[in-house]
């Protein structure tokens, strides 16, 4: 009898530390919606222990910032589905690890919806459309600017809570329209076009830093705010420009007036958000921001 205690209890002790180093090191992952559709925004949330020295998410080949919440609670992130995310099923990893290296991971699974995204054909003179060597210059540098900006990562959260439209006017121009112009596609909008008057004050979507001040020649005076977390929000197109390059702004500050600078055919705001890189709909991180009370 003795004998084969000593047998089964080296046995019994294993398996109990293993099952309870499994269910230590097991992340349960939530994703709000688990449904979305391409240019869709998602709140990612996982209740891991407080102490954590590090934690990220992996969606695709990107990474997801994910920071304790207000309450202390959760360890929480934005996740931007890029417009042009092939629909699909995914997986959304997460993985952390506390101060004493023991490691933790969870998966979930998001699955993505197509859209079926509008196409508008449009005949302009070619001197309205095609660019002289000199143009397409500046506007590439312009354009490599602005996506390098996009990859950057500030783990750091800056925004806080819902985020808000910045000006009232309804939609002219819609996310992810695409445009054909004398035959040859172009990008899709990756933004929404307000309708507004010139002059109408612009407000900041949420708390943020400015990031560009500018004069580009698509998108006339613009400002990019970012949010922290991978998360930039754009004001193109402004009569005047407010912000400082560099300053911290707080949700609803004034950032410039409407107008119609750059390559525009009527005073309108267009309202871009990039999450992680991704192009987003700006309505939808509205939505998922919706009931974030903090
Ligand atoms: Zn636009």
């Amino acid at each position: 009898m003795r004998d084969r205690l000593i047998l089964i209890l080296p046995a019994l002790l294993f398996l109990l530390t293993a099952t309870a180093t499994l269910a230590e090191n097991s992340l349960r992952i939530e994703i709000l919606p688990k449904i979305v559709k391409q240019g869709d925004v998602c709140l990612i949330r996982t209740a891991g222990p407080k102490n954590l020295k590090s934690i990220e998410g992996e969606f695709l080949e990107g990474k997801i910032p994910l920071v304790l919440n207000a309450n202390g609670k959760f360890y929480e992130a934005l996740l931007g589905v890029d417009l042009d995310t092939k629909p699909a099923k995914y997986q959304v990893k997460v993985r952390g690890q506390d101060k004493g290296g023991k490691g933790f991971s969870g998966t979930s699974s998001l699955e993505v919806k197509k859209v079926s995204f509008k196409t508008q054909t449009l005949s302009l003179p070619s001197s309205m459309v095609d660019l002289d060597p000199k143009t397409l210059e500046r506007v590439n540098g312009e354009s490599k600017r602005l996506e390098d900006l996009f990859q950057r990562i500030r783990k750091e959260k800056l925004w806080k809570g819902r985020f808000l439209q910045p000006v009232p006017g309804e939609i002219s121009t819609p996310f992810g329209l695409r445009r054909v112009i004398n035959r040859q596609s172009k990008s899709p909008h990756s933004g929404v076009d307000l309708r507004a008057a010139e002059g109408t004050p612009v407000l900041a979507s949420n708390a943020g830093s400015v990031v560009i001040v500018a004069d580009l020649f698509f998108s006339g005076k613009s400002v990019v705010l970012d949010h922290g977390q991978g998360i930039y929000s754009m004001y193109f197109h402004l009569s005047e420009i407010l912000a400082r390059e560099g300053e911290k702004i707080s949700k609803g500050d004034v950032l410039g007036q409407v107008g119609s600078t750059g390559r525009s055919t009527g005073p309108h705001l267009h309202w871009g958000i990039r999450v992680q890189g991704s192009k987003v709909d700006p309505f939808s991180l509205l939505r998922v921001t919706e009931t974030i009370r903090e």
